[in-house]
């Protein structure tokens, strides 16, 4: 019986974490279920998980969550508060696994606790990684922490690599990756009406249903720029290693190519419950709740190049991991605050872009050395985009 801790438990990953969870009771136990301010979500998780701990770090709403909890069946659950308190729960003695699905920066500092504390980390929040780069990685291996990625794409190279591949090594078999996108809902839209979109048109995915951040990210491949620094860290390779392909369908999670031609694909239907399940019951397997794939109904799949004209963003990942040093920090800064900026009907969608060149433009290409260094910088990025964003209004 393993204990499982949920950062993020009320998102669209954490909510698909506990449906998996809950079709093998007997094999987890959930110690630990956080959310930054969903207390109505939560309250409904902890009556059917009964973690140990409930986590709401909007201070606000923690001491409402736990007059909701007194003379209840769950009133014995400790309710902490506070960003410290993901820390505490994510390195608790009972918790074998952590599940990383915070969205943003916000999911850095307990992410990187579970992975130097040596836990199972299931790591679906991909701007921690981009964000810390190297020193996530560093402390994985430093710890033994066993690092597995949620990531639909990273999950599917993940199975197609060697058996016994241990995330962070450098596997000499493999020529390229093949990192498959959707291109999300604007594929074909003519570019000069990209910038009308509107954040409801932005977040209406054609293939997934996923939070309002990555859905955004999706629609303007910065999520596709994120994945393919994500993989280069999370499989030691060099951008060039890391083709973007689209693929409209989503039907083929990633390839990895051999050096002998052979090229590994995994398929399935796009369901998260299929990359969550695969890492909880790794190295072994078990049922996800999703439906088995109908090849049939498939019937053909596309791939073509992505036109970096119409996705920016994907063009500035690129080059934010070819500076290197702290630039990936700075990219994924601006890109949150752009997002946000965007989803509150302040820029348009197509400043997004606009927002983080021009962020990326004010700071030099230092070393990110220090987990110090990287908390300014994503500070200092912040501000920056900020400023950038009122000089655009
Ligand atoms: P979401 O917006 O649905 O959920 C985010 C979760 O993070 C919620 O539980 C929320 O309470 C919590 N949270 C938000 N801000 C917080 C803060 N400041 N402090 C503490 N907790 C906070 O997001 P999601 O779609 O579930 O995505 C989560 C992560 O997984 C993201 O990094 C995303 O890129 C990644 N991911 C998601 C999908 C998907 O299908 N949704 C696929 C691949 C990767
Ligand atoms: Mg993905």
């Amino acid at each position: 019986m393993k204990g499982i801790c949920v950062l993020g438990a009320t998102g669209s990953i954490g909510v698909s974490t506990l449906d998996v969870v809950a079709r093998h009771p007997d094999l987890y136990k959930v110690v630990a279920l956080t959310a930054n301010s969903n207390i109505d979500v939560l309250y409904a998780q902890c009556l059917q998980h009964r973690p140990e701990y409930a986590v709401v770090v909007d201070e606000s709403k923690s001491a409402v969550f736990k007059d909701k909890l007194k003379n209840t069946v769950i009133a014995g659950i400790k309710v902490l508060s506070g960003k410290q308190a993901l820390e505490q729960v994510a390195t608790l003695d009972a918790v074998d696994s952590v599940m990383a699905a915070i969205v943003g920066a916000a999911g850095l500092l307990p992410s990187l606790a579970a992975a130097k504390a040596g836990k199972t980390v299931l790591l679906a929040n991909k701007e921690a990684l981009v964000m810390s780069g190297d020193i996530f990685m560093q402390a994985v291996s430093e710890s033994g922490a066993q690092l597995l990625p949620i990531d639909s794409e990273h999950n599917a190279i993940f199975q197609c690599m060697p058996t016994n591949y241990k995330a962070g090594v450098s596997e000499k078999q493999v020529r390229r990756i093949l990192l498959t996108a959707s291109g999300g809902p604007f594929r074909q839209m003519p570019i000069e009406l990209m910038a009308q979109v509107t954040p409801e048109q932005a977040v209406a995915h054609p293939n997934w249903d996923m939070g309002k951040k990555i859905s955004v990210d999706s629609a303007t491949m910065m999520n596709k720029g994120l994945e393919m620094i994500e993989a280069c860290l999370l499989f030691a390779m060099e951008p060039d290693q890391i083709q973007v392909v689209i693929h409209p369908q989503s039907v083929i999670h990633s390839m990895v190519d051999y050096v002998d031609g052979t090229v590994l694909a995994q398929l399935g239907n796009p369901d998260m419950r299929i990359p969550i399940a695969h890492a909880l019951a790794w190295p072994e397997r078990f049922e996800s709740g999703a439906k088995p794939l109908n090849i049939f109904a498939v019937g053909r799949m596309d791939f073509e190049e992505p036109n970096l004209e119409r996705f920016p963003c994907l063009r500035l990942a690129y080059k934010a991991i070819a500076v290197g040093g702290i630039m990936p920090t700075v990219l994924n800064a601006a890109n949150e605050i752009a997002v946000e900026s965007f989803l509150g009907g302040q820029i348009r969608f197509t400043d997004i872009p606009v927002v983080i060149e021009t962020c990326m433009d004010k700071f030099d290409a230092t070393s990110a050395d220090t987990l110090d260094i990287i908390l300014a910088v994503d500070q200092q990025a912040r501000v920056a985009s900020q400023k950038i964003i009122a000089g655009l209004r």
